[in-house]
């Protein structure tokens, strides 16, 4: 019997979940590959699929879809977006009927973080705020040596205590947190220990002004260092290809 395989969507080349069919009408699972989760695990999604009957989770997926369509609109010119982010969190939070939020973020953003209150407040939000420093407790306390701190061995430096900002807004209550550009990692012990809804509206990069899509974009160039390596032969045939489409 051949192993189980491990979905593989990323690699998916029909992605027949999303069928170019009619609404009356039912895509054909024929043309999913082999390793689609549709095929190899569907007693997965049917369980998924029953938790959505729970009317909170129903209601949530609800909106959050109608969400979805309203950030797109269909003008004379064809459908367009609109709604940044911001926009998005201020609007979903009407729909939900929440009216305290809390805001997790790194020092790093400190003056990003304040605007976001300020414009949420500003929407008539309440706003419980948390810093990712709070504690001030030396990076030493969780093993860190003098020589991996970042302002050298002397420096004192608090770690980040993504856990503590997590409790504090569980215990404030707020409807649903939001992450401002927490560290990677810490995002994920924020997340984990999170109780309430939380969405993210920044992730951290520290290098593509917190756009971690920008060196995604940049892969077949200036980060194709992060590639698999291309044999002589195939860089010559794009190369060629580029002329003959007439690309200096
Ligand atoms: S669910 Fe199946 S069809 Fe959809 S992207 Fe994944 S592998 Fe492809």
């Amino acid at each position: 019997m051949n192993p189980k395989l491990s979905p593989q969507c990323s690699k998916c080349p029909t992605a027949v979940c999303s069928p170019a069919v009619g609404a009356a009408e039912k895509a054909s699972l024929d043309q999913a590959p082999a390793f689609c989760p549709m095929k190899v695990s569907p007693e997965i999604l049917d369980k998924a699929l029953e938790k959505y009957q729970s009317p909170d989770i129903q209601e949530f997926a609800r909106q959050a879809s109608i969400q979805e369509f309203e950030c797109y609109e269909n003008t004379p010119e064809g459908r367009r977006t609109k709604n940044p982010r911001i926009v998005e969190l201020i609007q979903f939070a009407g729909k939900m009927g929440y009216t305290k939020l809390g805001l997790a973020f790194c020092a790093g953003l400190s003056h990003e973080a304040r605007i976001v209150t300020e414009i949420l407040e500003n929407q008539g939000l309440q706003v419980v705020s948390a810093r990712c420093k709070m504690g001030g407790i030396p990076k030493e306390k969780i093993g860190i040596k003098p020589e991996q701190k970042i302002g050298g061995p002397l420096s004192c430096e608090p770690m980040c205590n993504p856990i503590a900002q997590a409790e504090v807004l569980n215990s404030e209550k707020v409807d649903m947190a939001v992450m401002l550009g927490l560290c990677l990692g810490h995002d994920t012990l924020f997340f984990q220990y999170c109780r309430v809804p939380v969405t993210v509206l920044a992730v951290k990069d520290r290098v593509t002004g917190h756009n971690p899509l920008a060196a995604i974009y940049l892969s077949s160039s200036y980060y194709g260092r992060l590639m698999p390596k291309k044999t002589a032969n195939s860089k010559l045939e794009t190369r060629n290809r580029q002329l003959a489409a007439g690309n200096s």
